[in-house]
């Protein structure tokens, strides 16, 4: 037997282990109130953007999703009182974090499904992958910015975000790989639908890229490819990304 000041020895580490575990898992429990706020202020958004938003509104299960990420992780300390309000946040780099409706539009728009593959391009904080991740079994993610794509993959890794998979890379080029993709979400504005992308999108599937240069009018497009192959695209609405990089001077 072991004398007893070892047991407790042990005893305390394993609780220092699971307390551990609750430190990680904490912060999906932090400023809930303050997440119930951002997901009415979504759906009135949404009421007021009919031309993007279908008429039963953006999906439950997506406003679900958003209730349960600690956004206040995703951005910089200094920013942290600003996580919840309706809009972009810098998070370094020259680069911004979404606002949450358009979040919760670009990821409405793809009906990611419980067995689909999701590609995002531009992973920037995080946010928006550990959003999709509950949705669909696996989300994968591209970003140009090696600082801020391996500070986001750490950041899923240690909030439990388990099938989402960063790599940094050019986007523009989609992750042949693990293609086809169901989902492909841009979260960077294009100068046009880059072609790799929608070769790499699955039949019915569903890819939304903003579309516009930096100083001209973006607009949020949804990229549709049918059954049969042909594509269809929809512009939703005028939106204000930040570039995407790459691609053409390649
Ligand atoms: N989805 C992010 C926000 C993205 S901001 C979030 O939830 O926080 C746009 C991101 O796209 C930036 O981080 C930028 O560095 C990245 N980006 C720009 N061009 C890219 C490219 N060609 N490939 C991958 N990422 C790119």
């Amino acid at each position: 037997m072991r004398p007893l000041a070892q047991c407790q020895a042990l005893l305390a580490a394993v609780l220092a282990g699971t307390a551990a575990v609750v430190s990680t898992s904490a912060p999906a429990q932090d400023r809930l109130a303050e997440r119930a706020a951002m997901i009415e202020t979504i759906k009135s958004h949404a009421r007021s953007a009919p031309s993007a938003v279908e008429a039963q509104g953006i999906d439950p299960a997506v406003l679900k999703a958003m209730g349960n990420v600690p956004r206040h992780f995703f951005v910089p300390e200094e920013q942290r009182g600003a996580a919840y309000r309706d809009r972009p946040l810098p998070i370094g780099y020259g680069q911004t974090i979404s606002q949450p409706f358009i979040v919760a539009l670009m990821t409405d728009l793809i009906k990611a499904g419980p067995g689909d593959a999701v590609l995002e391009i531009g992973t920037g904080s995080g946010y928006q992958a550990a959003v999709l991740s509950p949705l669909t079994a696996k989300v994968y993610s591209i970003e140009i910015i090696p600082e801020l794509g391996e500070r986001a993959a750490a950041r899923l890794e240690e909030l439990r975000f388990d099938n989402v998979e960063v790599k940094v890379d050019d986007g523009y080029y989609g992750w042949s790989e693990h293609a086809p993709f169901d989902g492909i979400v841009v979260t960077a504005a294009a100068s046009h639908i880059p072609p790799p992308l929608v070769e790499q999108l699955a039949k019915g599937g569903r890819m939304v890229v903003p579309v516009g240069g930096p100083f001209s009018t973006q607009f949020l497009m949804l990229v549709e490819k049918r059954r049969d192959g042909s594509i269809t695209t929809r512009q939703l609405l005028p939106v204000s990304f930040v570039p995407l990089r790459g691609g053409k001077s390649r």
